[in-house]
Formats: C-alpha cells, structure tokens, sequence
C-alpha cells in the first residue's frame, strides 16, 4: 500500500486543490525538497465542510451504534501497526525525528485509537434523581463537524490525538496539519479510507495556517476547533471563533521545570533530564527546560547531566541507533542559536553544546546545550526556546523553588525529583501544570493515552487523551421526563 499521498482529502477522494497550487515540504533530514503537496485553499475548505457536514447529519457516522464505530477505530489501529515502519520511515524522513521516537509515535498512535475503539461504548450519561414523578436523564452528543489543526513536531501522533477521540463521539472532521510535515497525516487518511470509514466523515487540508488557519476558525460549518500549536496561533484562534462561541480546545507552548532535590537519586534525575530536555531535539511543548537544582547538590548534579548528555547520539535520524536527529529548519536553528547567544548575553555560562555538532552539516543539526548559572527571571528562562536548550537554576528552599517554578506564563508539565514522597507529592500539588511526574521523566511516553495530556495558565484549554478528551467532543443535553403527565 502506498502510503505517500500528496492531495487533499475530501469527501473519501484524494483530489487536487481547485486553484491546482502546490507547495514545496521538505526533509528535515537533509533540508532538501520531499514532496509537492496540494495547497488547499478556502474553496477546497468549502467542499470538506459540506462533505463532513453531510456525513454528520445524514447520520451514518453519527448514529452509527457506539460499537461498531469502536470496530472501525479499531480497523484503524491494525493497519497503523500493520504499516508502523512505513509510517515512522516517512514521519522520520519529513520531519527529522529519530526513527526511534518515530516508531514509539507510530506504537502511540494505534494505541490511541484502540483505546478509544473501546471507550464511546462505556461512555454513560447520567440519570439524575428527582423523584418518582421525573425521570431526568443526559445524553452525550457528537458536538459536530471539527476542524483539527496540528503541528509540526509530532505529525502523526498529534493528528492521532484528536481524530480518534472525534470519531469515536461521532462526529466528522477536517484535519490541516503543519505545512512542514503534512505526509503523514495524508498517510492516516489513507488508513481511514482503507479501514472502511464512510466518505466525508475525514477530510484533509494541507495548506497554509494564516489563511486557511483562520478561515476555519471563522467558517460558520465548523462547531469546535481542536487545535495544537504556538499560543499566540492558539489566542488567535480563541479571538477568531469568539463571535460564534465556537468550541475549542488548545494545546499550547510550555516551559516546563524539573526540580531536583538534594536527597533524589542524582544520577537517574541526570539521565532522564537529558530526555525530558533534549527528546525530538527539544522541539516538543513538555520539555522540561527549566533545571532547578538544591544548591547544596548544584555542582554535582551539573557534572552529571553535562557528562550524560555527552553520551547522546547525535546523526541521521533514519539509523535505529541515533538519540536525537536535526531541528525542523534552518531558520529553526538560527532562532534557537539566538536563544543562546541571548542566554550568555544575559549572564548563563555554557556548560555544554552551544554550536552545530562537528562532523554534522547537512541539516539543522545543534548540539544539546546546558546553560548553567541561570537565573528564572532571564529570557531564556522564561520563553519558549523549542531547541535542545535548558536552563539550570539553582534554588535554596522548597517555597523558593515553587515559587520560581510557578513564575511562568505556561504550565503544561513538571518533574520533581525527591526521596521523601510526601515533599514529592506537596510540590506536585503546588505546580500550577497540567502534568507532574515524580521521579520520572513522566508517564506519556509510556501510558500516555490513558492520561490527560494538556496544561494550566497559557499551555491551553480543556484536555486530549484519556476520557477527558471524549468529554469535549460531545454536548451534553438534559432530558426531562414529567412522568404524571
Ligand atoms: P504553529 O502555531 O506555528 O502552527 C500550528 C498549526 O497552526 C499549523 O498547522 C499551522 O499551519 C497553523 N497555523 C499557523 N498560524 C495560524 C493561524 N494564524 N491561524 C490558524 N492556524 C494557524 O505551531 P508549530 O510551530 O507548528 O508548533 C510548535 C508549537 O506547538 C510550540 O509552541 C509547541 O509548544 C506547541 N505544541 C504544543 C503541544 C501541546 O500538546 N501542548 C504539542 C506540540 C506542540
């Protein structure tokens, strides 16, 4: 089966864009063209909103029984696993990452929509006692069409995220993924096709964010945006669908800490700070790019984390053994580079890393880079950097360390690092973030799917994955049943 498709999806038929445009997406491998995509534009997104709205009201998919809807996702889940290498092989080819990071994707994809496959038919309303007279119940609804817009960091596994838990509700979809990795999410709707799905119930638009983007959020077709990205896109798109109250859920930036205490086992927190930091190039919003350190073990723990992270392996990310691949772009690495020529600037020393790796000049290579000696109110301490680039910060007290930890516009995730489990819990309940892990580099990688994945302050809004994200992809309505009547 071939999998590298490179039109729009719409209506169950991969098509040309009207205007017949195309535009150039590349190979963060080698930084050289990959493919010619169909740019979709706002007449193709017209026909995919009357092609999903059709799907959704005629029923088919909508009134489909739980169950057999569960079938089809589950359809889906085999034929991801059945082509995981292929997919990975793409995922790894247009965006860079690793093919090991890829495969897991892959892996976290299926999952996704198996869990889903068997989660709508156990999704129960409630009943609601008022006495013998009444019976009161609620129903959960598909909210409707959905419009879905993805990044470019996790292609596949973020279209995953939120086109099982959309037809698992029953409702239809369009799907515009980022214009840097659009294969694979062309790739999925191969796989929705093959497994039987009706037409029209996913369309995909490759194209550009700023007209296509925007007109989604407007297009009166579309009932909820679910959307993955930058947060100044995200309140963009908050703003844009105000007029109508449209529905959204937002997964935004991060800036995530990880604190380390005196009394945790150092050299596990070494090791895993170099994932939590550097995985998928630091490109991924929980990254936790904050270090904070216990002073009294700050030297110790630095030499550390500076001699694990000179054990990561950096290369093509198409060789199993490679640990971290090239940044998306060039003009990628020439911001992350700013980000550290501003963090010496401001007063950081460069414990490591810093430059373009030796040796490692056809992408965008950058070394993973430590910069120590920083303080939480610097720049580089407070933005979003996307690169292989943490900050270590040292700290006196735990009320010291949480405050700085809090003093952040995001708050999607935290590690903490302690012996002493009642301290570990305290500091997870004083994070205002979406997800802590406590001696761990954290629980998505591993069992993400039954979790809630998202963030508090300006990482987002509402939750995907787990039961929670079904939640925000039905209405619920209200019956009341006089029964004396
Ligand atoms: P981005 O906001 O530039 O783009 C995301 C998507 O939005 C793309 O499909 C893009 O084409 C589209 N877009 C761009 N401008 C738009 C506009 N004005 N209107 C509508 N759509 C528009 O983000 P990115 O650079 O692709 O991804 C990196 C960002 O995503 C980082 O900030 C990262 O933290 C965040 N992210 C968050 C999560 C999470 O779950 N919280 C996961 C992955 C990435």
């Amino acid at each position: 089966m071939n999998l590298l498709r490179t039109e729009l999806l719409i209506d169950g038929q991969f098509v040309p864009a009207q205007s017949g445009q195309t535009f150039t997406t590349y190979s963060a491998c080698n930084l050289q063209p990959l493919a010619e995509v169909a740019k979709a534009g706002l007449q193709d997104l017209d026909r995919a909103v009357v092609a999903a709205r059709r799907a959704f009201e005629d029923g088919r998919w909508s009134g489909m029984q739980p169950t057999q809807r569960g079938r089809f996702l589950r359809e889906i889940a085999q034929r991801i696993r059945d082509q995981s290498r292929a997919i990975a092989e793409l995922e790894t080819r247009n965006s860079g990452k690793t093919i090991g990071n890829a495969l897991n994707e892959v892996d976290a994809a299926a999952n996704v929509f198996d869990y889903y496959a068997g989660a709508m038919d156990k999704f129960y309303g409630d009943t609601i006692p008022m006495g013998d007279a009444v019976l009161d119940f609620t129903l959960r609804e598909p909210i409707g069409v959905i419009a879905a817009i993805t990044p470019w960091n996790f292609p596949f596994m973020a279209a995953a995220w939120k086109v099982a838990p959309a037809l698992a509700a029953g409702c239809t979809m369009i799907l515009k993924p980022a214009s840097y990795s659009p294969l694979t999410a062309l790739a999925l709707g191969q796989i929705v096709i093959d497994a039987g799905v009706p037409a029209g119930v996913l369309n995909i638009l490759p194209g550009p964010g700023a007209t296509l983007g925007e007109r989604i959020a407007t297009h009166p077709g579309i009932d909820k945006i679910t959307f993955t990205g930058e947060t100044k896109t995200g309140a963009t798109l908050l703003k844009l669908g105000a007029d109508d109250i449209k529905r959204i859920t937002l997964e935004l930036g991060g800036k995530s800490p990880n604190i380390i205490f005196a009394d945790a086992d150092l050299e596990k927190a070494a090791v895993q700070a170099v994932k939590a930091g550097f995985g998928n190039a630091g490109q991924s919003c929980s990254a936790r790019t904050r270090v904070f350190v216990e002073r009294s073990v700050y030297d110790q723990f630095l030499a550390r984390f500076v001699a694990a992270t000179k054990e990561v392996k950096l290369g093509d990310p198409l060789q199993a053994s490679t640990e971290i691949g090239p940044l998306i772009s060039q003009s990628q690495w020439d911001s992350v580079h700013g980000y550290v020529q501003l963090g010496l600037a401001e007063g950081c020393t460069l414990a490591i890393g810093g430059a373009r790796p030796k040796g490692l000049d056809g992408a965008a290579f950058y070394a993973p880079t430590i910069l120590a000696n920083a303080r939480n109110d610097m720049r580089v301490a407070q933005e979003e950097i996307f690169g292989p680039v943490v900050v270590v910060i040292a700290f006196e007290t735990e009320s010291d360390v949480v405050a700085m930890a809090n003093d952040n516009i995001y708050g999607l995730n935290g590690s903490v690092w302690t012996r002493d489990i009642a301290r570990g819990l305290r500091v997870a309940r004083a994070l205002k973030s979406g997800m802590i892990s406590i001696n761990s580099h954290g629980s998505a990688s591993r069992y993400g799917y039954l979790a809630p994945f998202g963030g508090y302050k300006r990482s987002g809004l509402g939750r995907e994955l787990g039961l929670h994200a079904l939640a925000l992809y039905t209405e619920i309505k209200n019956v009341f049943v006089d029964l004396e009547n």
